[in-house]
């Protein structure tokens, strides 16, 4: 495959040499840009696989210059990376609304710019095919129907089905819009693998409430040798077909009355490996299927099947998303929140407190010399005692309240709607858990004897204004802490 090629905008020459070092180390092909005026020149003289763009440069607003690129066609599918050192809920949020497709918070960190980087050149890579697949079925229904009327119709199932959908919900416009579009009674999508006695029915147009009904396939044989053929399968006539000479049988002896006279059911597989066949029917007193049916009905599930790879690989990249950024808020070592995260929580409870006139308390609990468990048992018992330090405050917070690794052997726990009092008191009993804690070392090397300092700080408060000036009180409260003996709280 040939190398990615990354455009990297930024006034900042610093970051953007650190950008370009990091990405060409990688093996991407990389054009730094300094500034917005050359980061246009660059995407003129020849567009990128991805845009990492700065937000705030001198010369160019990040966010007009990302409206600017996803109005022009060309480069309408480039991914856009923007990255800044702004509040990440107001950045992150107007740029996601302009197009961008992700975004990363100055300083960045090399693992998670990587990570990012590589999910949106995948997804940038998936979007090109299938609009280019959408491109191509589209020319090709085009001429598969001549005649205007059908045209409109077609062009209006896939303008109905190109939507932000969930596959389940594709599933049923396309057995709705395909019916009305072929003038069929019975138009369903059922699926199974070649070789299956079983299908599921997902969607039918006779029947809206389906979404997952079991059927048996010895009674459907079109369905059957549609899976193992890989072909799509034409019924004039089911009253003559010879597909059917056991099956109409059943039918007799049962003494089942069966409505549908004509069918065609095309077989289809999507990506992910799954496979169906998209079947519809007409009944006795409707017209019979044709050739020229068969053409259009296939036409209209190649384009089918186009949009729903492209809505599974929305659905992926969506939980890619979810998963990046759940790792970039958490403490590996713990699976604690990460001091970042906690800041961001921080920073809303704080705003929440003065909307609501409430106040607010921030914990900092530093272990008492714990450098000797490291120097006495070693760095990987060290580990296991700050994961079990990690646990003991999780299960001994409130619901509401959250715990944060804060670095080293320092934690952070933010109390809501906490007061002096509340705080001092709950900052004792953490105290007194760590103290009474029989860690999983303690029964190898006798007991740990570990104890924790805890400093308190509570908001509102006078000369507090900040997130840094909240730390800044604790650390201070903890200092005292430790200055008085350890093994307290103080605030
Ligand atoms: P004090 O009572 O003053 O807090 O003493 P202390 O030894 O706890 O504090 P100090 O800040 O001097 O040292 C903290 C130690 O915590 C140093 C480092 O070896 C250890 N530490 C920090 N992070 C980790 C970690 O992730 N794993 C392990 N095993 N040890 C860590
Ligand atoms: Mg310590
Ligand atoms: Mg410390």
């Amino acid at each position: 495959m040939a190398t990615s090629r990354i455009l990297v905008a930024d006034d900042d020459q610093a970051v953007l040499e650190s950008v370009t070092w990091l990405l060409q180390e990688n093996g991407y092909d990389v054009v730094p840009a300094q500034g917005g005026a050359a980061c246009l020149e660059q995407l003129d003289h020849r567009p990128p696989d991805l845009l990492l763009l700065d937000i705030l440069m001198p010369d160019a607003d990040g966010f007009q210059l990302l409206e600017r690129i996803k109005a022009e066609d060309r480069w309408r599918d480039l991914p856009v990376l923007m990255l800044s050192a702004q509040p990440p809920e107001d950045a992150s949020v107007r740029s996601l609304g302009l197009g961008a497709a992700d975004f990363i918070r100055k300083p960045y960190r090399p693992k998670e710019l990587l990570a990012r980087v590589q999910a949106q050149l995948r997804m940038g890579a998936l979007l090109r095919s299938a609009h280019l697949a959408l491109l191509r079925t589209e020319e090709a229904l085009i001429r598969a129907q001549q005649d205007a009327d059908s045209r409109r119709k077609l062009v209006d199932i896939l303008h109905e089905v190109t939507g932000d959908l969930s596959v389940p919900e594709l599933f049923q416009i396309l057995v709705r819009r395909a019916a009305r579009a072929l003038g069929v009674s019975h138009c369903s999508v059922v699926l199974a693998r070649p070789g299956d006695t079983q299908a599921v029915v997902v969607a039918a147009f006779e029947n809206p409430g389906i979404q997952h009904l079991t059927v048996e396939l010895e009674r459907y044989p079109e369905i059957k040798a549609a899976l193992e053929s890989g072909q799509p399968v034409l019924v004039e006539d089911l009253d003559t077909h010879p597909l059917y000479n056991g099956v109409r049988e059943c039918w007799g002896s049962e003494g089942l009355e069966i409505p549908i006279r004509s069918v065609i059911a095309l077989p289809f597989s999507i990506d992910r490996g799954e496979y169906g066949v998209f079947l519809v029917r007409r009944t006795s007193d409707q017209e019979r299927f044709e050739a020229a049916d068969l053409e259009f009905a296939q036409a209209v599930v190649t384009a089918a099947v186009a949009v729903i790879q492209r809505a599974q690989m929305v659905e992926n990249t969506m939980a890619d998303n979810a998963r990046l950024e759940q790792l970039a808020q958490t403490d590996p070592l713990t699976q604690l929140l990460n001091r970042r995260a906690l800041t961001e929580r921080i920073t809303a409870e704080m705003e929440r407190a003065l909307r609501y006139d409430s106040t607010m308390a921030l914990l900092m609990v530093d272990l008492d010399h714990f450098k000797k468990v490291n120097d006495t048992y070693g760095h990987l018992v060290g580990d296991d005692v700050l994961r079990d330090v990690a646990q003991l405050l999780a299960t001994t917070i409130r619901a509401s309240d959250i715990v944060a690794r804060y670095g080293g052997e320092e934690f952070l726990v933010l109390l809501p709607e906490t007061d002096e009092v509340g705080a001092e008191s709950f900052a004792e009993r953490i105290r007194v858990a760590v103290e009474q804690h029989a860690f999983a070392r303690d029964t190898i090397f006798g007991p740990l004897g570990l104890t924790a300092s805890v400093g308190v700080a509570v908001f509102p408060a006078a000369r507090i204004e900040s997130v840094e000036d909240l730390f800044a009180r604790a650390d201070a409260a903890l200092y005292r802490a430790k200055a008085d003996g350890r093994n307290r709280v103080r605030l």
